[in-house]
């Protein structure tokens, strides 16, 4: 089946449309008519080579909402006609320790991403900038009524991605909880975390988003541009959680933390971060990194974010504006999602 999409052709390079190929519905697929496709700055660092050569063409996107076309013959948890969600993982060996516990993400044969990667079949996986895709039924979430299905894209990676820290790390009454980087991974946490019931603060470059971080649910809202921030705010968090695109000084944000106190890593910058020992040591604090999550906690927070009437914020645009919302994304301008309408690829 020949679909439409949107790739890049090469490191850096803007996006095109271009016409893929999907392979035939096998008996454990799902072949789904993607409706909304939302724009993570993962996309961006893959497309522009931060994390490495990739195997161009790209067709980016995991973070995909539509309806279920077809369903192969073994295919029992998915119906036509369902509406369902595809994150960052389309296969993983569902054999290893960490697939039976549920971390597939963690596949100690390596899980399979939604785009530029290797499938089991040795093809190159192409991702949700397109108008279908076929998964595996496995890897296919059920996206529950009540949550728009735009603002329901971007919960497939942003979502989950700040979910399962704040769950691990146990989010909730009685937390002080710091989101560094008001974007889509931070506003998510935003609300997430106010969700579990703790108290949230807001480190953003400026205050320019200071009433929108208030309003998703944060407490506390501070510039990390203004130095006496980081004095004022020392030792006062549980859990940090950093979704910074970029390189950040961990020893300044570590030094935020109380005794205990970790700081979990999730933004993935292309740049090395490094830390003086004595951060941690002086109050028996962690730096630790988070990595999506797992499909039976993905669809935990599907529903979770449902029963609290979570979305994310987003900007639905047209297809032919995605070059222009990655240059916005990387000058910190998104309120607070791009999601792809993706009626406007044909
Ligand atoms: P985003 O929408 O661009 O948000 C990142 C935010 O970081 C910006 O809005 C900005 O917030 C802040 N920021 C950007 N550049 C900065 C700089 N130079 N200094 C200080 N703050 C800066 O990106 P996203 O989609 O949320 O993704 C964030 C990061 O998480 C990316 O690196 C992405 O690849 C990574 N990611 C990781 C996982 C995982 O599984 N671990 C999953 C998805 C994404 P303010 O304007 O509020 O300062
Ligand atoms: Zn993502």
């Amino acid at each position: 089946m020949n679909v439409p999409a949107y790739a890049a052709p090469a490191a850096g390079e803007p996006l095109a449309p271009t016409v893929i190929e999907r392979r035939a519905v096998g008996p454990n697929d799902v072949l789904i008519e993607v409706t909304h496709a939302g724009i993570c700055h993962s996309d961006i660092h893959t497309v522009n080579g931060d994390w490495g050569p990739q195997p161009f063409p790209v067709v980016p996107g995991h973070e995909i909402v539509g309806v279920v076309a077809e369903v192969g013959p073994a295919v029992t948890r998915h119906q036509v006609g369902d509406r369902v969600g595809v994150g960052c993982m389309v296969n993983s060996c569902g054999e290893c320790a960490n697939c039976l516990r549920g971390d597939e993400q963690y596949c100690l044969d390596g899980m399979v991403p939604t785009y530029a990667g290797t499938d089991r079949d040795g093809t190159t996986t192409q991702g949700g900038y397109s108008t279908h895709v076929v998964v595996d039924a496995d890897y296919v979430l059920r996206v529950p009524d009540g949550i728009d299905s735009a603002a329901a894209a971007p919960l497939l990676c942003a979502g989950i991605t700040t979910y399962a820290p704040l769950r691990r790390w146990g989010a909730g009454p009685g937390k002080r909880v710091a989101v560094v980087g008001l974007g889509g991974l931070g506003h998510m946490a935003v609300k997430i975390a106010a969700a579990m019931g703790a108290e949230v603060t807001v480190l953003s470059q400026s205050l320019k988003k200071q009433e929108d971080g208030l309003r998703l649910g944060a407490q506390h809202y501070h510039a990390t541009s203004d130095p006496d921030t980081f004095s004022q705010l020392a030792g006062r968090f549980d859990l940090i959680v950093n979704t910074v695109s970029a390189a950040i000084d961990v020893d300044a944000y570590l030094s935020l933390l109380a005794v205990d106190g970790t700081l979990v890593n999730v933004g993935a910058p292309p740049e090395q971060l490094s830390l003086d020992v004595f951060s941690l040591i002086g109050a028996r604090r962690s730096f630790a990194g988070s990595m999506i999550g797992g499909i039976a906690l993905t669809q935990e927070m599907l529903d979770f974010c449902a029963e609290h009437g979570i979305g994310a914020e987003v900007e639905v645009i047209a297809a032919d504006r995605i070059n222009d919302a990655y240059e916005r994304v990387l000058a910190s301008d998104v309120r607070y999602r791009f999601v792809i309408d993706t009626a406007t690829l044909g």
